[in-house]
């Protein structure tokens, strides 16, 4: 018979983000679909490369943006389709960049916010709707004003009308929406790919996102996943995998759970009692074990911060429980909770040290830090143009809609004497919009 190996929880709890009480391992799938889709981010933003110019080469130049609506381009070899089809799997995170607008579409294409947009059911606008967001500009490149209004919900105008225009009348371009640069990475987008169609939104578990940048064993920090999520061996865990053992706990007799062992057995309370930490396990016989578990170190990491006594110290002696047990098992020692105990004890001063260690490694390794200035130009005392600038930016309420405003205020002064001042409404969605918006505007 071929030897299966026991899977102690589903792949899907495994794969989870670390902050949601999953391992963070990576989904296959997903990572092949990252991967590709880099391939073929890299060949559309770098069209001079050699690979870039081959591949549209051989098949149609708009392979890219065919990818996006669906089409399929016949005779393609198995890489290229699958690169193609991970363009069509990753089109909701790519949004275009508008330059002069000729080629992005209105309603087609992502390019206000994170999502398609639409026009205004009943509007003003006489005659047929524009297709391409050139359309939507005046001959010298800025916004037709009054056709996004007469078009748009008031909302998605001021988000239309936010979006700064060249005057250049450059090409529109294409950006990764999941990150702040524009730039794709394989992270973003795994991420993004792993989490695209999920319809319940996780919420981050403060206890998880405090337990795993906790100052401890790596093995320490999986060990707990496991006993908080009853992926331990223990002997009720094993025969209801149909694994023959007896299920008598090695240090009473009664029937081995994961509750008893770590906390109901009377030498495991006994363990608790005489521990520095004073925790009586019979007040919490109701409770299930990973609650218990995770309540007392979400306490102490909340109480003590990431490398606290307590913490570890309550970890070291599930961990001793664990190989106190194993040693009985498998090699016959006779249990003691005064051996829990020692064990327990030896495995703090082994952390002491290593922490100890760490701080030393950190303290000699950590250079000067170098002074953030520089100086550009030649400093001169004489004829000096000084140019200040503030924007301001305010978001009226948590409505997440564009109900936002924005002012530029800038003074422009020559050797301390004052040449010109100004301020002025700006439609801008972000504070940091605002502020280059002003350095423009001064300059
Ligand atoms: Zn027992």
């Amino acid at each position: 018979m071929a030897k299966r190996p026991i899977y102690w929880r589903k792949s899907s709890l495994l794969e989870e983000h670390k902050s949601l009480g999953g391992l963070g391992m990576r989904n296959i799938e997903s990572i092949n679909h990252a991967m590709l889709f880099n391939q073929a981010w890299r060949m559309k933003t770098c069209p001079n490369l050699l690979v870039s110019r081959v591949f549209s080469g051989k098949y149609p130049s708009t392979w890219f943006e065919n990818s996006i609506s669906g089409r399929r381009v016949n005779a393609a070899s198995w890489g290229a389709r699958s690169i193609m089809k991970s363009v069509s799997s990753m089109k909701g995170g790519i949004r275009r960049t508008v330059g002069n607008g000729e080629a992005t579409s209105i309603t087609d294409h992502v390019w206000v916010g994170d999502n398609r947009i639409k026009f205004k059911e009943h509007s003003s606008f006489v005659g047929t709707k524009p297709t391409w967001v050139s359309e939507l500009k005046c001959s010298n490149h800025s916004w037709n004003a009054s056709s996004v209004w007469s078009l748009f919900q008031s909302s998605t105008a001021r988000r239309i009308l936010a979006i700064h225009t060249s005057n250049r009348g450059t090409q529109d371009g294409w950006d990764w929406s999941q990150s702040s640069t524009g730039a794709y990475s394989i992270k973003s987008g795994y991420w993004f790919h792993k989490n695209t169609g999920k319809v319940e939104e996780n919420t981050v578990s403060q206890f998880w996102s405090l337990w795993w940048k906790a100052n401890m064993f790596p093995k320490w920090k999986i060990f707990i996943w496991k006993v908080i999520n009853n992926a331990i061996p223990t002997k009720q865990n094993l025969r209801r995998r149909h694994i023959d053992v007896s299920p008598a706990c090695v240090f009473c007799g009664k029937e081995e759970s994961l509750a008893h062992l770590f906390r109901d057995c009377e030498l495991s309370m006994r363990v608790w009692k005489s521990c520095s930490l004073g925790i009586n396990g019979l007040a919490a016989v109701e409770t299930h074990v990973g609650s218990w578990v995770k309540n007392f170190l979400l306490y102490f990491l909340n109480q003590d911060g990431n490398s606290g006594h307590r913490v570890v110290f309550f970890s070291s002696i599930l961990w001793s429980i664990w190989l106190h047990r194993n040693e009985c098992v498998f090699k016959g020692t006779k249990a003691s909770a005064v051996t829990v105990l020692e064990l327990a004890r030896q495995w703090m001063s082994r952390w002491e040290v290593s922490h100890c260690l760490n701080d030393k490694v950190r303290i000699t390794t950590t250079s000067p830090n170098k002074a953030w200035s520089w100086q550009v130009g030649v400093h001169s005392q004489g004829d000096m143009i000084l140019i200040e600038v503030d924007g301001a930016w305010k978001c009226k309420g948590d409505y997440g809609d564009g109900r936002w405003s924005a002012a530029a205020g800038w003074r422009i002064s020559r050797s301390g004497v004052e040449i010109k001042t100004g301020a002025q409404k700006v439609l801008a969605s972000s504070p940091i919009q605002a502020e280059a918006m002003v350095v423009l505007l001064a300059l």
